[in-house]
């Protein structure tokens, strides 16, 4: 720190914290920032696609997580560089947006990116860079549209659903058993959804995991599942047209909330006492009784003297369930949730067809499941698996799955995976290039030269030679002019997507690529990073 004086005598000080900055300037700052774009993209690459390799993170409090979704992989790595959270936001904004292909939009940018690397090379300014690339991306998603093909489904025939979410589901962990999880997520969706409206709300759809039995024991229930049993044993374990009182409000004698003082000196005042708790207690349980109430709900506790009247009294209950729970029993059962005890009438009770206590294995878990509900529309899908690890990841892939199932309801239109739409767009992109008279010219081949980069990857993560395989599948599609050819992955035998099934959302796709080139954009566009020499 120094003092000194400007030119009317003022002091001022200046502060060595400028000395301690580093700054990179114009091409050294855009070289620097694509080097660290391009090492995140990197490690995501080699994930991408049904034969992607899997990644082990260890979080900071040593837990272990197992997985190939690109989001979450970014999600728990723990980047301090500017640009790596860019291409992390950019995950992140694919899995807010549409929910799935959050892998290949990182490997799409890293892929533009890398492109953009030899344009500046080449002396071409990075400002016509990013518009070649604006241009390229608008040509790629007119393209998608024009390719993509419209598939029709109904409630009864929803098997194009089914094959959709399958595609998603192939390339993770989970993909054994994606018949089975791919038709649990379509039949979740289409239980929610409103079809007319071409709408879908996926908080309706709750996802339990508890560890134990075979992800083949997964199952939907069209109704709640809540991780609680009864408070006593000996409560019963079904209830048929259950009307259930939801309560927030402890099932227990008020608690004074100012100081009060209670002398208790003798046995008789003490027993007094005991008896008016007793009897407000009873007070409670015949208030429920009166209103019809046969289970009731509470999101507090309840004392084991409190417990063995409601059994006593042959009132069901369950007690601490969370209130998320809550809610969702609410919506679920037309209930409404009650704060006060004052405030419980017949209308405000929640039905559910049937109530009962499920056991698990040989162990003490027990589960509730409430079915039948009069509002039909939550729907719950429970995943069993060996570990909390495949667990988890079971969660996440079906939430690409739910995801698919849900933007294929809100458009119908396809494209074909396996790298089949990002060929036909690459030649489209750079048939378009010589329409170009400027320089953008070379940005826009750039681009179609990105966009085979995700083919290649498929190629390269299935053991393939990726330019002999891109090559071929290529020219297959110059020449018929059909964008069905993909890369074969599994070795199915042929380049047909069609033929096997393997589908993708449009918008899904086209988001991709916008999504991809914005973020690309946006980093040849810094010219000056300024930062702490520390860091
Ligand atoms: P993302 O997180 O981006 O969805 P994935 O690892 O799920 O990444 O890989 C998706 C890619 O794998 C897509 O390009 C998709 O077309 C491709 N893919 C999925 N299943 C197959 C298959 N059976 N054959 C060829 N490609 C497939």
């Amino acid at each position: 720190m120094a003092l000194a004086f400007d030119e009317f005598g003022r002091p001022f000080i200046i502060l060595r914290e400028q000395d301690q900055k580093t700054r990179l300037r114009g091409i050294d700052a855009q070289k620097a920032n694509i080097a660290a774009g391009k090492a995140v993209a990197r490690i995501l690459r080699s994930s991408l696609g049904p034969k992607g390799m899997d990644k082990m993170l260890q979080g900071p409090d040593g837990d272990v997580t197992i997985t190939n979704d690109g989001a979450t992989i970014l999600e728990q790595m723990d980047v301090d560089n500017q640009i790596a959270k860019l291409m992390v936001e950019l995950s992140r904004s694919q899995d807010y947006e549409i929910g799935d292909g959050t892998t290949g939009v990182v490997v799409m940018a890293g892929a533009l990116l890398e492109q953009a690397e030899r344009q500046l090379d080449r002396g071409i300014h990075p400002i016509r860079i990013a518009e070649g690339y604006e241009m390229a991306s608008r040509v790629a998603v007119e393209h998608l549209e024009r390719i993509s093909q419209k598939f029709e489904f109904d409630v009864n025939n929803y098997e194009p659903l089914v094959q959709t979410c399958m595609t998603t589901l192939s390339s993770k962990i989970v993909n054994r058993c994606k018949r089975r999880l791919a038709e649990i997520a379509v039949k979740a969706v289409l239980a929610v959804a409103d079809l007319e409206r071409r709408d879908v709300n996926l908080d309706l759809i709750k996802v339990e995991g508890k560890v134990g039995g075979n992800l083949e024991d997964t199952e939907l229930i069209y109704g709640i599942l809540v991780d609680k049993d009864m408070s006593h044993p000996q409560m019963p374990k079904q209830i048929e047209d259950a009307h259930i009182a939801i309560l927030t409000c402890p099932f227990e004698p008020p608690k004074p909330k100012t100081k009060h003082k209670v002398d208790i000196d003798t046995v008789q005042k003490f027993e007094t006492l005991r008896k008016q708790e007793q009897q407000y207690f009873d007070e409670m349980v015949q208030k429920c009784k009166d209103v019809g109430a046969t289970l009731v709900i509470c999101q507090w506790g309840f004392d084991d003297e409190a417990n063995h009247l409601l059994m006593h009294r042959n009132l069901p209950a369950v007690r601490w369930v969370g209130g998320v729970e809550l809610e969702l029993i609410a919506i679920a059962t037309g209930g409404r949730i009650v704060p006060r005890f004052q405030e419980l009438t017949p209308e405000k009770l929640g039905k559910a067809g049937m109530v009962r206590e499920k056991s698990f294995g040989t162990t003490k878990e027990r589960m509730l499941y409430i079915e039948h509900c009069a509002n039909s529309k939550a729907v719950t899908i429970f995943i069993r698996g060996g570990n909390k690890m495949m667990i988890e990841e079971t969660k996440r892939s079906i939430h690409d799955a739910l995801c698919v199932a849900r933007n294929l309801i809100r458009n119908k239109s396809i494209v074909y995976g396996g790298g089949a739409a990002e060929i036909a767009c690459s030649l489209a992109v750079d048939a378009a290039a010589d329409k170009y008279p400027g320089v953008e010219q070379y940005a826009i081949r750039a681009f179609a030269e990105a966009l085979d980069s995700v083919p290649m990857a498929l190629a390269e993560n299935s053991g393939l030679q990726p330019i002999e395989t891109l090559s071929a599948v290529k020219s297959q599609q110059l020449k018929e002019n059909i964008p069905f050819y993909g890369i074969d992955c599994n070795d199915v035998g042929t380049n047909d997507m069609r033929e096997q099934n393997v589908f993708e959302t449009l918008i899904g796709k086209q988001q991709q690529i916008l999504l991809a080139t914005q973020v690309v954009k946006m980093i040849l566009k810094i010219d000056d990073v300024i930062s702490n020499s520390e860091y």
